[in-house]
């Protein structure tokens, strides 16, 4: 049986018999842990990853030639960007972007039993629970599994190093990208962002202009404008205040800090700093993945 038909199983069996946080975790891991061992790899992430010039992914994608496809995580301060380059990457390597946040605010829009429990939480900038985020990400990979997907980018989980143990406990992440944006620029992205209320295109009316001084260079980020037929029907996030994009970033600190140690020193974590916008960024990224021919021969065959 798959492991995420496990997993959800798990995850609901655990927390509707009313478990305490540390019991629904051991008996998600004890569930699902014989099943990690059917995906080991000969990834080494010493080698691939040590060189930061040359860090790639060529151990993850020689396995995914072996009939696997990635199954990687993007981690990030809120307004750095995870949504956007996921996104990509998964267009490029044909895999689900799996974003928590999405899933959240699904379940929030669904006015389902749990709608009115996360709208509290979410608006004021906190972390849902780890059993209710387990919960919608198992169903979504299950039903993902269902329609024949394989392989992930993770954005916005693990935010907690008990989810990252979870999931390292479930299966075998590759890759963990770190992308890093100037803190000057991180809250002006947030209060810039805007989202198509019909297609849930991302789009951003902040234009970052931040000039060198003291020996560190200028940045320029140009905003994302809205295609013409959604530029009526943009809406911004209710947590994007900035208010609450402060306690996100104070929370992200204190709670997903932690998470890079984690995989940091398993050898998995690539830094990105983000040299400026999507043109100057996109490029290089693709470059420290190793992943400039994919794009060109993608492009080749549009
Ligand atoms: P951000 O822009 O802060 O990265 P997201 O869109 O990823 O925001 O998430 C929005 C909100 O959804 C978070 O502030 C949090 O309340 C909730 N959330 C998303 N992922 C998780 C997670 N892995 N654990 C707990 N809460 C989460």
């Amino acid at each position: 049986m798959a492991v995420v038909s496990r997993c959800s199983r798990a995850a609901t069996a655990a927390t509707t018999a009313n478990a305490t946080t540390a019991t629904t975790f051991a008996y998600l891991i004890r569930s699902l842990s014989p099943f990690s061992s059917s995906s080991s790899s000969t990834f080494d992430p010493q080698n691939d990853l040590n060189n930061r010039n040359k860090p790639a992914v060529l151990g993850t994608l020689k396995r995914e030639s072996k009939g696997r496809n990635v199954q990687w995580v993007f981690l990030g301060c809120p307004g750095v960007g995870k949504g956007t380059y996921a996104s990509r990457l998964s267009n490029l390597l044909g895999v689900p972007h799996i974003a928590t946040g999405d899933l959240v605010r699904d379940e929030l829009a669904s006015s389902g039993p749990l709608s009115s429990q996360l709208k509290e939480i979410v608006t004021q900038g906190k972390l849902v629970s780890d059993e209710i985020i387990i919960d919608l990400l198992s169903k979504r990979l299950e039903a993902g599994e269902a329609k024949g997907e394989s392989g992930f980018i993770l954005d916005g989980f693990p935010r907690t190093v008990r989810q990252a143990e979870i999931l390292e406990g479930v299966t075998d992440i590759d890759l963990v990208i770190n992308l890093k944006l100037r803190e000057e620029a991180l809250l002006a992205k947030c209060l810039g962002r805007r989202i198509c209320r019909e297609c849930g295109g991302n789009y951003n009316v902040a234009c970052i202009d931040i000039k060198a001084e003291n020996g560190r260079p200028g940045m320029y980020m140009a905003p994302l404008p809205p295609p013409p037929q959604c530029a009526s029907k943009l809406i911004t996030r209710p947590d994007d205040t900035e208010e609450v994009v402060k306690q996100r970033l104070r929370i992200y600190q204190a709670m997903t800090r932690p998470v890079e140690d984690f995989y940091r020193s398993r050898g998995k974590l690539l830094e990105f700093d983000l040299p400026g916008g999507i043109p100057e960024s996109w490029p290089k990224l693709l470059c420290a993945l190793n992943l400039e021919d994919r794009e060109d021969k993608q492009s080749a065959a549009a």
